[in-house]
């Protein structure tokens, strides 16, 4: 069966088209500036060129339209007819406590969405946008949504609420979900693999270091506690932004500044972390750069933001009484060996020896920890579409059935 995996945000969508019979990706690509001049798609069949094509886009459908159009093609597509599209999976940012799992899309799954969309409008709105997008284009194919909070529901109470008065959970949902779900739970079943253990018999501590980035600590297979909270603001220092800071902040910054409502939560997603403090960049390589050119602040961020990554792989180490491996993925935990080894360093009473040698590598499957190291360092590179796939291949067989 080929799957489509689409993720859909607000000007822009992902897709990939893979053969769930191995596996394999056939055809990947990108929609930009959705509803704006310029939309462009860029189309890429495995193992030829990128095709590039402007074309007005003026809502997801017409995003939609043209991927079935890419993926239909004579030259550069890679099925013959929708038919061949078995079930389409869809990444969905914020399912609530509503679900723990993937689901086949009906028309209940998408009011408990709509549900959802207060507390994340600005990720679930474009999820629900493509949905319907597909659903009208492709009626017949069935659809499942996956969920970047669904892994973190099995976090326990002291894990997630928060101490403020205990209504606010209970009239406005205010409690920790957590997110990058999909690929925290794609790489803890990598490790699993590498290392040739059960993940029941498995602690971890998964890294996703991107531009968004979370900590997560896996317990026996199930996620015991994330770095992210209500919103992905939470946690750790990120490309744009603060991570945990004071509360307090907030409404002094607002009263020092004279900002409107909803200024300061700009600032601290869009503006803050390591560009906050750098006042460079939000990207690694240019702080890498930076710190290279004598930049002290750029250095400041990167050390800021190694710090927290140990801050929690502390906690979770005492949470979890332990832990067996510690996987670095995503955008940073992947290519940047810098950061890794100043995240390492030093933690050799706690069992965890990075091999400098070994973690000169980027973006592949290896272990990076010296053969003595009680705990297993490995770089695992993250593939979320694939996850995505795998759950709606395996929900669509059972729809069938
Ligand atoms: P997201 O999916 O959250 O947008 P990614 O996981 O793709 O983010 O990570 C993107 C970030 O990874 C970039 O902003 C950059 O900081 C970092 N990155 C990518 N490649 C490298 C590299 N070779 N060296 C250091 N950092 C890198």
């Amino acid at each position: 069966m080929n799957v489509l995996v689409i993720n859909c945000g607000s000007s822009s969508l992902k897709y990939q088209i893979l053969d769930m019979e191995n596996e394999t990706l056939l055809c990947k690509g990108l929609v930009e500036r959705i509803g704006m001049d310029g939309s462009v798609i860029t189309h890429e069949k495995i193992g030829m060129d990128k095709v590039k094509k402007e074309v007005p886009m003026k809502d997801h459908k017409d995003a939609i339209k043209q991927v079935l159009d890419a993926v239909q093609n004579a030259e550069y597509g890679v099925v013959s007819s929708m038919a061949d599209i078995g079930a389409v999976g869809h990444r969905v940012v914020h399912a609530g406590e509503k679900f723990a799992e993937s689901v086949l899309i009906d028309e209940k799954v998408i009011a408990a969405l709509e549900e959802c969309v207060e507390l994340a409008p600005l990720h679930n709105t474009p999820n629900l946008y493509g949905i319907a997008a597909c659903q009208e284009l492709m009626p017949d194919t069935p659809m499942v949504a996956v969920f970047d909070t669904a892994f973190h529901q099995t976090m326990p109470p002291e894990s997630y609420i928060y101490a403020i008065p205990y209504e606010y959970y209970e009239k406005y949902g205010i409690r920790r979900y957590g997110f990058h779900g999909t690929s925290h739970k794609y790489v803890a079943q990598r490790a699993a693999s590498m290392l040739n253990v059960n993940i029941n018999d498995l602690k971890l501590i998964t890294c996703h270091l991107g531009n968004g980035a979370s900590v997560s600590a896996i317990k026996h297979g199930r996620c015991i506690d994330t770095s992210m909270g209500f919103t992905p603001l939470e946690g750790l220092v990120m490309g744009t932004r603060s991570g945990d800071i004071d509360p307090a902040i907030v409404t002094y910054i607002r009263q020092k500044e004279n900002l409107p409502q909803g200024a300061v939560n700009e600032i601290l997603n869009k503006k803050s972390g390591v560009l906050g403090i750098s006042g460079v960049s939000s990207d690694f390589r240019d702080l890498e750069e930076a710190v290279a050119e004598g930049n002290a602040r750029a250095a400041l961020a990167l050390r800021v933001f190694a710090k927290k990554v140990r801050f929690y792989i502390g906690a979770y180490i005492a949470e979890m009484n332990g832990v067996d491996a510690i996987v670095f993925t995503a955008g940073v935990g992947e290519n940047d060996m810098n950061m890794r080894e100043l995240i390492c360093t030093d933690l050799g009473n706690l069992g965890i020896k990075l091999d400098l040698i070994k973690n000169k590598i980027r973006g592949k499957e290896t272990v990076i920890s010296t053969e003595d190291s009680k705990v297993k360092l490995l770089l695992i590179p993250t593939n979320e579409e694939l996850m995505i796939a795998r759950d709606t291949y395996n929900i669509a067989q059972k729809s069938a059935k």
